[in-house]
């Protein structure tokens, strides 16, 4: 399967890597939107998060904890957790990610 993040979790793609568990990945996006820009993805390869979230509950879940956890190491005041699904949204890489976003005032609605 030719996936980026698949590559990036084989380490065949190099990435700054933030935190690592048995199951999660968290590294910074190359092109960071705020200060804080980290994507937490699941080692295992799912084409988005309703994939994710039918198939592995438990990964999804600890994508939420591993952010949470990275965003008060980053001693961030708040953060934002986002997940593009299908093109229309933005979504180019399509192995399931969150993006942690934070460490700066985000715009709501972010339009
Ligand atoms: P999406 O648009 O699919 O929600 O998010 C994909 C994210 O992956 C984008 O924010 C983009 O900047 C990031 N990205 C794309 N290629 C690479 C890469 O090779 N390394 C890293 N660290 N991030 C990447
Ligand atoms: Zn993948």
């Amino acid at each position: 399967m030719n996936c980026l993040f698949c590559a990036i979790v084989a380490g065949e793609i190099p990435a700054s890597t933030v935190m690592e568990t048995e199951r999660v990945l968290a590294f910074n996006d190359i092109n960071p939107q705020s200060p804080t820009h980290v994507l937490v993805i699941p080692k295992s390869h799912y084409e988005n998060v309703a994939e994710l979230s039918k198939s592995d509950p438990v990964s999804l879940s600890e994508l939420f904890d591993v952010a949470d956890q990275i965003a008060s190491k980053n001693a961030l005041t708040g953060y934002r957790t986002v997940f593009n699904t299908g093109a229309d949204a933005g979504q180019t890489v399509f192995h399931a990610h969150l993006h942690l976003l934070g460490g700066r005032a985000l715009q709501w609605p972010p339009g």
